[in-house]
């Protein structure tokens, strides 16, 4: 039913404020803040803006939370797919919900479409795979995607994000100039950027005031923005659960143990699947 192909439009009130570090990114993407604002300004002078923008980083590195960020700044609506709610679709409704997802969009532009975890539906087509139906299906979704980025114009007032961490993975067709032809890369945080990582998430959660944050972001060389937060908030359970007054230093020595356990265990089960 057309009822199930609707998709959310979603507002946000995220703002560049709430992601930390990431600040070459962050003026990469100021510029279509301002072009979602008001197009007619570049319209006017001529000037196109990318309509396709691939995000490129690793797990956790805060894409999703960059494109609210973008949402939030501008006012703007955002619809949102993910790609790998295509892969156990059948045979056409991948495409018909690619169609539905950018008429919808038009109606409400100026906004945003994003797709996240593009490569479920953008690998490389591979030339001597063998046949499936599940392959046909992303197929279709994919071609689909393809002729909508083609179809609409530079003044339209769609952006399209989309997000991946395999940019390597990517059916070149897709970044062709006039598709994602902007990539912005997001990495792992480096100390400093961390630290600011924390200093976000703890605005939230009544920790003692002499919490050491440079203490903190030195214990967690390689996290994520997504493995601070849920740092974080590990720390805080960790507290509640010894009805303590406020999270104390060695709730989150604890919680950063708990966060590397469950890193530990998830790649031990990907290495397993391997
Ligand atoms: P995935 O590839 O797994 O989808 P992602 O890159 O889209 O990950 P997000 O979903 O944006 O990552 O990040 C998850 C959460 O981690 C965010 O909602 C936020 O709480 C926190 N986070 C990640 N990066 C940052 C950052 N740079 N600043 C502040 N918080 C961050």
């Amino acid at each position: 039913s057309t009822a199930l192909l609707q998709e959310k439009e979603n507002k946000s009130t995220i703002c560049f404020d709430d992601v930390a570090g990431l600040e070459e990114a962050k003026v990469e993407v100021k510029e279509i803040v301002d072009f979602l604002k008001d197009p007619t300004i570049y319209t006017h002078l001529g000037a196109k803006i990318p309509r396709g923008i691939m995000l490129i980083g690793p797990p956790g590195t805060g894409k999703t939370l960059l494109v609210k960020a973008v949402a939030g700044q501008a006012q703007v609506p955002f619809f949102s797919i993910s790609g790998s709610e295509f892969v156990e679709m059948f045979v056409g409704v991948g495409a018909s919900r690619v169609r539905d997802l950018f008429k919808q969009a038009k109606a409400k532009a100026p906004c945003i479409i994003f797709i996240d975890e593009i490569d479920a539906v953008g690998r490389l087509r591979s030339k001597n795979a063998f046949y499936t139906g599940a392959n046909d299906e992303r197929e279709s979704t994919l071609n689909q995607l393809l002729t909508e980025m083609d179809g609409f114009s530079a003044n339209t007032g769609i952006i399209v994000l989309a997000a991946t961490n395999r940019a390597d993975m990517l059916d070149p067709a897709l970044l062709r100039p006039g598709r994602f032809d902007r990539h912005i890369y997001l990495e792992l945080p480096n100390l400093t950027e961390r630290k600011a990582i924390f200093k976000v998430h703890l605005q939230s959660i009544r920790a003692e005031d002499s919490l050491d944050v440079d203490f903190l972001s030195g214990q967690t060389p390689g996290f994520s923005g997504a493995d601070i937060a849920n740092i974080c908030n590990e720390a805080a359970l960790i507290a509640a659960r010894n009805k303590k007054e406020k999270v104390e230093k060695a709730d989150f020595i604890n919680a950063v143990d708990r966060v590397i356990a469950g890193l530990e265990k998830k790649s031990k089960i990907i290495s397993e699947k391997e």
